[in-house]
Order: C-alpha cells, then structure tokens, then sequence
C-alpha cells in the first residue's frame, strides 16, 4: 500500500474505473459543501461516519424508461434490484482499489434501510446519497426530492463511496433542472407531494413509505412514478416523451383495463408479481 499516484492521477484512475465497471455519471464533492449549504443535520455529514473524509464520490447508474414505465410490475423491480446490485459492486471495488492505494475509503450502500417497514416510523437513511449528488455536480433536486440529471433526469440510482483523498471538485450545477411541472405530483398513486412556494414539494414520505410497503408484499416494489413521468432527461430523446398517456393512465385503466395504449405496460404487470 502507499500513496503511489497524485490526486489528478487518482481522479482520473477512478473515473476511469467506475466507467469501465458500468457507472454512467461519476462526480467529486468536498466535503466542505455539506457546511456550505447547509441542508442537512451535522450528525449526516459524511466526516461524521468517516472522520477523515475529504471528498466524497458520487457514481449513478440509469433507470431504463420503457422498463420503468410498467411499474408497478415485476420487470421494473427486477430492473431496481439489478441497479441496486451494481451499485454496490462498483462501490465496494472502487473502494477497495482506494484503499490498497493508501486513502482510508468507504461506501456507503445505495439504500441503507433493512426494510421498508422501517421507513414508516423513519422515512430516512443515515446519508443522503442525493445531497451528495447535488454537492459532486451531477445534478439539482426537484420537485419529488429526487436529483434530477441531464442525462437522466430523475432516473438515476445513486451510490457515495468517503474517501479521505483530497480530488478536485466538479461544479455544482446552479440552474435548476426541475421546472416545476407538478406531473410527478400529479401522477402519485398517494397524493404524497403538496406545492409550495419553494421548488422542492412538501412531502408526506410516510404514505410514500406505507404505500411502499404494500408493493414489497405484492413483490413488485417500489413504485418510481414520481420518477417515471418526468419530462427532463436526455433519456427522453431516444425513448420520447408521452405526457398524456401517463396523466391519463389511471383513468383510462380504471374506466377499460384492456385499453390497447397500456397493453403492454398491462402485460407486464399480470405476470411475475401479484
Ligand atoms: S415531473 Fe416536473 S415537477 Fe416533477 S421533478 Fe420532473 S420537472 Fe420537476
Ligand atoms: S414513489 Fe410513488 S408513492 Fe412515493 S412519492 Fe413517488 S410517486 Fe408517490
């Protein structure tokens, strides 16, 4: 072990390394961002869980639209479960791969909940792996409280590995992405989200949460809407935008379940899961 490579060099090893293990956006955050905007309680700042941090590591993987669009349905949640897992292998190897270079590193796990059950007393994890985002330049939080990417919109699933290397930061992104369309909140299967005067929606995370809970023991969980039918994203491009095919999907199932719009996004959902 040693500190065999300077920051520069590290930084672009480690870009190199997330690219080539399947990460699609990969950003750097100083630490000192948490105390900057401050937007969360100290005991979340990542030098409260490694006290030599200096800079946390960002990575994201996305969330394919056409599969996300069948939600809730087994295709999504096996999709999520697969994201959720290459997450946490790029996370641990990259890790690994910091440390044998003499930085003391960890990560912390893209979710970090034993159980959604556990959410619905306490709808939060012990680190905010979208403040992170936010903070390594990947992108600006939305309405949904969700982090909101050029490439992907919202739909990018997020891991934070602390290391205490010092690499140079990403900028933040200062315009915000979201523009408030409300089609997040108006297509929440709870009703979870109530405007403000602020960008960022009130939230009720415990009907997220109990709502949540009812998809894990029908075994399509999570739900995604939120994420689903927002406009932003480059993913768009290639996959397109239907705006009114997702506000109209409830009505339109509830009043002709068989309707041919939804048929295959139907199909999905009456196989693999209950
Ligand atoms: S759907 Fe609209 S309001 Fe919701 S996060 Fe996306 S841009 Fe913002
Ligand atoms: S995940 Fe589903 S229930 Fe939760 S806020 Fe988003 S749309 Fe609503």
């Amino acid at each position: 072990m040693g500190r065999s490579i300077g920051n520069q060099n590290l930084k672009q090893y480690i870009v190199r390394k997330a690219k080539q293990l399947g990460a699609e956006i990969v950003g750097f955050a100083p630490v000192s961002r948490w105390e900057e905007y401050n937007e969360t309680k100290p005991s979340f700042f990542p030098q409260n869980i490694l006290p030599n941090t200096k800079t946390v590591i960002v990575l994201g993987v996305p969330i394919l639209i056409p599969m996300l669009d069948t939600t809730p349905s087994i295709v999504y949640s096996e999709l999520y479960n697969t994201t959720n897992r290459l997450l946490d292998d790029i996370a641990y190897k990259i890790t690994v791969a910091i440390n044998a270079k003499g930085y003391q590193s960890i990560f912390f796990p893209r979710d970090g909940y034993g159980d959604i059950s556990v959410l619905v007393p306490k709808p939060e994890a012990a680190f905010s792996h979208v403040f992170a985002a936010k903070y390594a330049g990947l992108g600006t939080i939305g309405y949904n409280h969700t982090l909101l990417t050029k490439e992907f919109g919202p739909r990018v699933r997020l891991v934070s590995i602390l290391t205490e290397a010092e690499i140079a930061p990403d900028q933040i992104i200062k315009r915000e992405l979201c523009i408030k369309c409300e089609l997040c909140g108006k297509c929440c299967p709870t009703s979870a989200f109530t405007t403000t005067e602020n960008l960022i929606a009130d939230m009720d995370k415990t009907k997220c949460a109990v709502y949540h809970e009812q998809l894990k023991k029908e075994l399509h969980y999570p739900c995604g809407v939120c994420i689903k039918v927002c406009p932003i994203g480059d993913d768009r491009k290639l996959f397109g935008n239907n705006t009114r095919k997702y506000l109209n999907e409830k009505k339109v199932l509830s009043r002709d379940p068989s309707n041919a719009e939804y048929s295959g996004w139907e199909h999905c959902r009456s196989f693999g899961s209950k």
